[in-house]
């Protein structure tokens, strides 16, 4: 007896800190699967000794907490869990457990998809949203009011005049799978740590501080059910058509059945097809369908009786550490990635899987050879989600966490406010350089089309190329001489390198790649300033004044042009040609040589090489390497080469000298 109310407390206590974990921090550390295990087993326990009672039990609350950060109020129909059952016999004994209760057994049920995210409730009056709150304890949730209205699928005011003059509507806050992959990307280039996965996202995003934040994030609210005491239908399938109507974002994927056969039948089908859904689901969810029967039915402390959800297994599959490697982003970032001992998981074969930072990986203190659990859900990377504790490598190969830098020797460092450890030679370190020459590259950077990531890391590695001002200062002659560097691929090269130097000043702020400066900060920051160059004088709080630039990036822009480095590589691409202001890009609506393809030969005493190709392009004329019939006309400057010389003169070419280009184009 002894043991079975130690088990008991155990459980309380594992299931209070999973509860505190999943809803308050938005991690898991463990599958929903083993949770419910661990749930299941209390309520059991808890019900065959009814002497170990305990009124504040897990078992009767609804998970998550109410946070001190917002104001928290009283939902006016308490909000619910619900039971939920991997199997089928458990379906069938609920099915019959209603059947007993309602005396009849034809009766409709509702079948939805369970949309794995957040859930809401909120409250409209007359038309217009009054409030809305997180699930909380069931019975409070947290006023979230501010950052729900930044959603654009949730209504402020309704397109039609609603029913019940007063009503409760419930919804799941999610992100799709690609806004989840776009997000991560946008992150990974500005050198943020990823998120975990859609549904830790929606939830930790909704309850941030600052709304603004929340309406960067890609979130979308479905709704799924409406509560109210004045309803004239007394259908939920008939309540969600009329949510459509007044404007609610309500997917119609849902499906009124007769039988429990035919329930099945939707789960079967879903089981299949939620990988092609755009978002994603844990389960189904069956609800009674008529609302007198739902009345009647009623609830437990916990849940509904009149509905349940049968989940979804994550495929969870166990197999063996082999080695965790340490890799190094392009700001530095050290990412520990575990090697596994390749498993099949739902079609492939999965043979590592990301720990994603470091707080992350001491909290497992993993071994080789420890054998652990992998789960494949609907994430992008396949996570670890526990340890079996009776199949553990040996204690003396317990895995460190490297001191030293995996790629170049340096010692590795960590800010307080940071999830991860930190190479901080970004000069010399191998990753990072070659990183940030891919990022400044990148389409919605410089968009050089010649310059891939092979070539890239063969320059790198030929010392050709070490920071992103050697683009423009390549030895081509030099290139042409390796392997795969035919002629055409070396001036479609040059090519791609000079066209990147019209570039707007925008794109080369983002290009240049100062860490939190993604995309949308770069636009953001460049509506602020006249040139690159007025952010060297602009202080911190210059900065962080700026509409959604946070302290991390005003400070981090601060830092990078503190860097003597940094200066002398953006004078380096200065000199190239590349657009540093507005003034400069405004040069670039001149039309006067549009059409006009044009060779620069020799040498200059006005202009640098750089300097006219730049001139040629922003009057919208197009640089070419060789002269052919299709040339407009070349200019020409001190030792023109000699065939160039030749080979116009054969083809009736006109050579210019380098005054008259100044007067064609002032
Ligand atoms: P659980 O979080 O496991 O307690 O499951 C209950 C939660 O599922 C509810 O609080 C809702 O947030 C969520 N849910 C997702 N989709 C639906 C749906 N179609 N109907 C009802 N609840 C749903
Ligand atoms: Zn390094």
């Amino acid at each position: 007896m002894k043991e079975i109310k130690s088990r008991i407390l155990e459980l309380r206590r594992l299931i209070i800190e999973h509860n505190h974990n999943y809803y308050d921090l938005d991690t898991n550390l463990i599958s929903d699967f083993e949770y419910d295990k661990l749930f299941h087993e209390l309520v059991k326990l808890e019900k065959e000794y009814p002497q170990f009672f305990d009124p504040e039990s897990p078992s009767h609350r609804v998970g998550g907490g109410l946070s001190n950060k917002f104001d928290s109020d009283e939902h006016i129909y308490p909000m619910y869990s619900l039971d939920n059952t991997y199997s089928y016999e458990e379906l069938d004994s609920w099915f019959k457990r209603i059947v007993k209760v309602l005396q009849i057994s034809d009766f409709e049920f509702c079948c939805e998809l369970k949309y794995d995210g957040a859930s809401v409730n909120l409250l409209y009056k007359g038309g217009t949203l009054i409030r809305g709150l997180t699930r909380g304890d069931g019975l409070q949730g947290d006023d979230i009011t501010t950052n729900l209205k930044t959603l654009n699928s949730i209504p402020l005011k309704l397109s039609k005049e609603s029913f019940p003059d007063e009503f409760e509507i419930r919804g799941e806050i999610i992100i799709e799978k690609d806004s989840f992959k776009a997000l991560n990307k946008k992150r990974e280039l500005s050198g943020e740590s990823l998120f975990m996965n859609p549904r830790n996202t929606a939830s930790g995003s909704i309850k941030l501080l600052d709304s603004k934040e929340v309406a960067r994030r890609p979130l979308e609210c479905f709704l799924y059910s409406i509560v109210s005491d004045n309803l004239n239908t007394n259908k939920h399938s008939e309540l969600l058509t009329l949510g459509r109507e007044l404007g609610f974002n309500i997917p119609e994927h849902d499906k009124v059945y007769n039988t429990i056969d035919g329930v099945k039948d939707y789960i079967e089908y879903w089981d299949k097809e939620r990988e092609n859904l755009p978002f994603e689901i844990d389960g189904i969810v069956i609800k009674v369908n008529n609302i007198s029967y739902q009345k009647k039915l009623g609830f437990t402390s916990k849940f509904p009786r009149w509905a349940i959800a049968y989940k979804f297994k994550a495929e969870n599959l166990q197999t063996k550490l082999s080695s965790i490697s340490f890799n190094v982003g392009r700001t530095g970032a050290i990412t520990p990635v575990a090697n596994l001992e390749p498993v099949l998981i739902s079609g492939s074969i999965v043979k590592r899987a990301s720990l994603h930072s470091y707080d992350q990986f001491i909290k497992y203190k993993l071994r080789v050879n420890d054998s652990i659990f992998v789960e494949k859900g609907g994430e992008i990377i396949p996570k670890i989600t526990g340890i079996d504790h009776e199949n553990r490598g040996l204690e003396e190969d317990e895995i460190d966490f490297p001191h030293i830098c995996p790629e170049c020797d340096a010692t590795l460092e960590k800010h307080k406010s940071e999830a991860n450890y930190f190479c901080p030679n970004s000069l010399n370190c191998r990753p990072q350089a070659i990183g940030r020459i891919q990022h400044f590259v990148s389409r919605k950077a410089m968009d050089i089309d010649g310059l891939g990531d092979e070539t890239i890391r063969l320059l790198y590695d030929k010392g050709l190329l070490n920071d992103v001002s050697d683009i423009y200062n390549l030895d081509y002659d030099k290139i042409s001489e390796f392997d795969g560097f035919a002629k055409k691929s070396v001036e479609n090269l040059s090519m791609g390198i000079e066209n990147s130097k019209t570039k707007s000043f925008q794109k080369v702020l983002y290009g240049i790649g100062i860490r939190y400066v993604g995309e949308s900060a770069s636009k953001k920051i460049t509506k602020h300033i006249d040139s690159i160059y007025d952010l060297i004088n602009m202080d911190y709080e210059t900065l962080s004044s700026i509409d959604e630039i946070g302290d991390k990036t005003a400070y981090s822009i601060v830092s990078y042009f503190n860097n003597d480095v940094n200066n002398k590589m953006l004078e380096r691409l200065k000199n190239a040609g590349l657009i540093f202001s507005k003034d400069e890009e405004s040069k670039n609506i001149s039309n006067k040589l549009k059409g006009k393809k044009i060779v620069i030969s020799g040498v200059f005493r006005n202009y640098s090489r750089g300097e006219l190709i730049n001139i040629v392009e922003i009057n919208g004329g197009e640089i070419k390497s060789s002269v052919s019939s299709a040339i407009s006309f070349i200019i020409g400057g001190d030792k023109i080469g000699v065939s160039k010389k030749e080979k116009a003169e054969k083809l009736n070419i006109q050579i210019i000298t380098e005054e008259d280009f100044t007067n064609l184009i002032s």
